[in-house]
């Protein structure tokens, strides 16, 4: 059994240390330490997450309240602002205080908290609600941090923002669990993404050690869908292959449908569960699939059933953010759904099985339910007039996909081809912005946008922009983004890289300004991705392939 002491000076040591190889030698053989008992939840908590990645955080613990805590223990607020102004990292911030000691600390019989002690502390500030729980949850948090060392107090501190900055994102566990059990991380991520949470992965292989190859989804537990790459043109899809299935791509929201029995759930690609915000899809799935179990895939669309058309991407987003009043809203905004894919059915996986037969599964479980129109073809003018078609009705483009290819959860493969009607959107993470001017005062109107180094973690700027936004998409903008402010510096204020926008541009171009080595010319937001996190934003590595793209067609 550890103690939280010793996680915390683990992350302590992982934190300074930049090469790659020794980060993952020193946090794998504290992994590799971990009783079973406690072997999920540690690496949770190194997540700062207190349940799997799919599940929506509750451990809602504002600064304020960390900051009412910490004043009851004696701490001089100032001083600590100041730290935290010049750290703009509240964690860093604690830790230096405690570290100078003059805190009503429990230095004598300070309780030596177990990882697992923390871990159900947290569970119970969790679940406290109502009347008076920011009281409790006060009194709660004193009785603990009056007992840390200063790495605890840092740790607990950036788990309860949720904020943690050790370098250690969930890719290096994976790395981690690759190590310790010498399998490739190529199948550990597929494992990740098929179990859907990389502490449950952890039990399972501790557990199996030599069976990662029997993991098998788990009904009503999302998992990470499988992505597909950009293509220029045709010509690209039949360099990959020939001949091709094309399905119209379709503007809405991508459903992962579970179904036991008479129960369902819907999950997006985030993984949220939305099954309150969609019964009408529930109910159609009901009607009309006969099997017990069944994991299907779709897009649900907003649609306009007098002119049998879709609705753009920005209706359906309104039915998401619905969990009341939902009847008024299935008449308002009334949805299709179309779906593409099948991946369980009655105990069996069917990722191993080819497209095409997974297709036919789908054609003959599906009862009324649309699938997305599709076409096979090797012939660049029929494709390219389904493409049109496609187009004509407002969706996106089509979707090629390899007639043998198998379903490869989590990944962004080049068996599923996207062909888009214009440049690729980027979608981008806001980590500053600056206040507007004259009219727009009020609100910040200057973004800056970043995108994720994938080697580093880190998120890099590649533009500035005030276009494409209304004033009252800028006003509720600005309200979320407050929430994530870390600090600020004259009219520029820093964010946490959380809110996520889909940006159109001219061209990108290579530039020294930024520290990632790109900028793009004339940007403009052309929506807010709410169903997206900072984790699904584009990487620097993918703006270097585009560019790099870019240039050969100019050539
Ligand atoms: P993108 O967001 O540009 O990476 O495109 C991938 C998304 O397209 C998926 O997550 C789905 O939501 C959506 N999509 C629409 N139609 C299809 C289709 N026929 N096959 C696969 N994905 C589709």
């Amino acid at each position: 059994m550890k103690y939280f002491s010793e996680l915390a000076e683990i992350l302590e040591k992982v934190e300074k240390i930049n090469e790659k190889s020794l980060k993952i030698d020193v946090l794998s053989r504290f992994i590799k330490s971990l009783d079973k008992n406690e072997l999920k939840i540690t690496i949770w908590l190194i997540l700062g997450n207190t349940e799997e990645e799919w599940v929506e955080r509750k451990l809602n613990v504002s600064i304020s309240t960390i900051i009412r805590v910490l004043r009851n223990l004696g701490i001089n607020i100032k001083e600590l602002s100041l730290l935290y102004k010049k750290y703009g990292d509240l964690g860093e911030a604690v830790k230096i205080i405690y570290e100078k000691g003059n805190i009503k600390l429990n230095k004598w019989f300070a309780k030596k908290y177990t990882i697992i002690d923390i871990y159900n502390e947290l569970k119970k500030i969790e679940n406290l609600e109502g009347e008076g729980s920011r009281e409790k949850r006060i009194l709660y948090l004193e009785g603990i941090y009056k007992n840390l060392s200063p790495f605890e107090a840092k740790l607990l501190t950036r788990i309860l923002q949720g904020d943690m900055r050790y370098g250690v994102l969930e890719g290096t566990i994976e790395d981690c669990l690759s190590y310790i059990y010498g399998i490739n991380d190529e199948k550990i991520k597929i494992a990740h993404a098929i179990i859907g949470d990389i502490g449950v992965l952890a039990e399972y292989l501790f557990n199996n050690p030599k069976n990662i190859e029997n993991i098998n989804i788990r009904l009503f537990h999302p998992f990470k869908p499988m992505l597909a790459e950009k293509a220029n043109n045709f010509q690209d899809v039949f360099n990959n292959f020939s001949p091709a299935a094309f399905e119209f791509k379709f503007d809405g929201i991508r459903a992962q449908i579970h179904k036991r029995g008479n129960d369902v759930k819907i999950f997006t690609r985030r993984l949220k569960d939305v099954t309150r915000s969609f019964p009408d899809v529930v109910e159609l799935i009901l009607n009309n699939i006969k099997n017990n179990e069944i994991v299907v895939e779709g897009e649900i669309v907003a649609w306009d059933y007098n002119k049998n058309l879709p609705l753009p991407f920005q209706e359906i987003s309104k039915r998401i953010k619905r969990e009341y009043e939902i009847s008024k809203y299935i008449k308002e905004i009334p949805v299709k759904l179309f779906l593409f894919d099948i991946i369980y059915l009655d105990g069996k996986l069917l990722i191993n099985d080819e497209y095409i037969n997974r297709r036919k599964i789908l054609e003959e479980i599906r009862g009324n339910i649309d699938l997305t129109p599709m076409i096979i073809t090797s012939k660049e003018d029929e494709a390219k007039k389904f493409f049109e078609e496609s187009i004509n009705m407002k969706n996106e483009g089509l979707v090629a996909k390899k007639l043998d290819s198998k379903y490869i959860p989590g990944k962004r493969d080049k068996s599923w081809l996207k062909v888009k009607g214009h440049l690729e959107p980027l979608d981008l993470v806001i980590i500053g912005g600056e206040w507007g001017h004259g009219r727009r005062k009020n609100f910040i109107s200057d973004l800056y946008l970043a995108a994720l180094d994938k080697d580093t973690g880190e998120y890099l700027m590649v533009t500035k922009t005030f276009k494409g936004l209304s004033d009252n998409e800028y006003i509720q903008l600005t309200k979320e983004l407050l929430k994530y402010k870390i600090k600020e510096e004259g009219r520029i204020i820093w964010f946490k890289p959380k809110i996520v926008v889909e940006v159109i541009y001219d061209e990108i171009q290579k530039s020294p300004k930024y520290k990632s080595g790109f900028a793009l010319r004339f940007a403009r937001v052309n929506r807010i991705r709410w169903d997206k996190s900072e984790k699904d934003v584009n990487t620097i590595q993918e703006i270097k392939e585009f560019y790099e793209k870019q240039r050969k067609e100019e050539i």
